[in-house]
């Protein structure tokens, strides 16, 4: 661009009003001249700004570039730097285009479905593999809100809790049989971009691990009780034998009963897990009474420690109960309790307490005990993860009460938290949400 061009412009204009105040001077009608002179620039700018007006409409409704008006002065220097934004503007969005045709060219090879949803939930964009995944059709359902085409509750729910760490497993919106891994994340102000994964061999593979477990753990359950019932009754001969038995025999005999014991263990706590991982979400709920339930488990936890005389105290600082299942929630806080028990030493203090704060209801459990590592804390919930193997041999643990707290706690929406530092103790807190709170009536 010119960079003297306001010179030239502001030159150009004193001519012009010097040649009209020239001309009228010499014909005596100064005033006559100068409005002449000024008519005939307002004509001239004019027909520039129609000019101008027309080369954009037409430039506006043109795929190809349109080549701007001729002109002069500083009508020529606005039609020359708007065209070079105008060229600018084209490079840009045809760079933009290649970056999104090659956006789209990905997602359409990809086999996972992938959609995009604006902020109010509507479908803009999705690649052909949404199609046969989640049965989306073009162009019917562009601009429709997903929640309307995918109708899962739980998805409705993963959806708009803006929850999106975990992924969601959901049963497909085209056949039930196949099973979907839906996971979600948030970009721009609320927009959404989905992606489906059809999960439905690993679901099968899961399922198939599930119910072997089951079944084996079944099918173990009748031999088992007749090895035990055998064990007892030799047990009880020798104790009816008139000469003293060899010591090897009864120290095997012993040892045997204890094994089937911790083995009938293992084997219905593996049921119980089995039953919580393939059990439908809960129905029928019903308020469980907190104070009840850890008056309850104390009384059994104080008969569990017997001899080892430790103190457990219950303190129940609020009239809420929970909503949910009673059995369930009685066998979680049992094993969080009567672990509290075996791995406190004796005389140790063991504390229950429940409190509801900011509509959130903290259950914990905190003993002063032998305590645990923070590097065994994130995968203690696992099946069967052990801190170390003498500590199963001398507790008769099965590994899997952390399991089945963790499953039922996971079926009333709450959620476990561990804090402990060896050698002085943990406490383990279940955190229930507000629409698992229930206020009891006064009576
Ligand atoms: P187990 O049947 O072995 O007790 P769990 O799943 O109930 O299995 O617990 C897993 C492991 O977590 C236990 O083996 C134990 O090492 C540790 N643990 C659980 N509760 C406590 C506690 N209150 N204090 C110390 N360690 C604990």
């Amino acid at each position: 661009m010119n960079q003297n061009w306001q010179i030239e412009v502001t030159k150009r204009l004193f001519l012009m009003l010097g040649a009209c105040i020239g001309i009228g001077l010499l014909t005596g009608k100064t005033i006559l001249v100068l409005l002449i002179g000024c008519g005939l620039y307002l004509l001239w700018t004019l027909k520039n700004v129609i000019e101008l007006i027309r080369w954009l409409e037409t430039a506006a409704s043109s795929s190809d570039p349109v080549d701007p008006p001729n002109g002069h002065g500083l009508w020529g220097e606005i039609f020359d730097a708007s065209y070079r934004l105008m060229r600018k503007q084209e490079r840009a969005r045809d760079r933009l285009k290649a970056v999104i045709n090659r956006f789209q060219e990905s997602t359409s090879a990809l086999r996972d479905a992938v959609v995009l949803t604006n902020d109010q939930g509507q479908i803009e964009w999705w690649n052909p593999a949404a199609e046969h995944i989640l049965g989306l059709r073009n162009p019917d359902d562009a601009g429709q809100v997903i929640t309307n085409l995918i109708r899962h509750p739980r998805f409705l729910k993963y959806f708009e809790n803006k929850a999106y760490q975990d992924p969601l497993l959901l049963p497909s919106p085209v056949s039930t049989e196949k099973k979907l891994l839906v996971s979600i994340t948030l970009y721009g102000p609320e927009n959404r971009l989905l992606v489906a994964r059809d999960n439905t061999r690993v679901f099968q593979l899961e399922q198939m691990t599930k119910d072997f477990v089951a079944n084996v753990s079944h099918e173990l359950r009748t031999p088992l009780t007749v090895i035990s019932g055998y064990v007892e009754t030799l047990l009880d001969t020798l104790e009816l034998m008139l000469t003293a038995p060899p010591p090897v025999l009864s120290k095997a005999l012993n040892q045997m009963q204890s094994q089937s014991d911790r083995m009938a263990n293992i084997i219905e706590d593996l049921l119980i897990l089995s039953k919580l991982e393939t059990a439908d979400s809960l129905q029928d709920l019903v308020p469980v009474s907190i104070f009840d339930l850890l008056h309850d488990v104390a009384a059994d936890a104080r008969t569990f420690s017997g001899d080892r005389s430790h103190s457990i105290e219950v303190s129940c600082k609020a009239e809420t109960a929970i909503l949910g299942n009673e059995k369930e929630l009685r066998s979680a806080i049992s094993n969080l309790v009567f672990n509290a028990v075996k791995y406190t030493p004796d005389n140790g203090n063991i504390k229950l307490k429940w409190v509801v704060e900011l509509n959130t209801g903290y259950l914990s459990i905190k003993d002063n005990g032998i305590g645990i590592d923070p590097q065994h804390i994130p995968r203690l919930t696992e099946r069967f993860y052990r801190i170390d193997k003498s500590r199963h041999a001398s507790t008769g643990g099965s590994g899997l009460g952390l399991s089945i707290v963790k499953h039922v706690l996971l079926r009333h929406d709450a959620t476990l938290l561990i804090k402990s530092r060896p050698g002085r103790g943990s406490s383990f807190t279940c955190h229930f949400p507000q629409s698992r709170l229930v206020v009891k009536e006064a009576a």
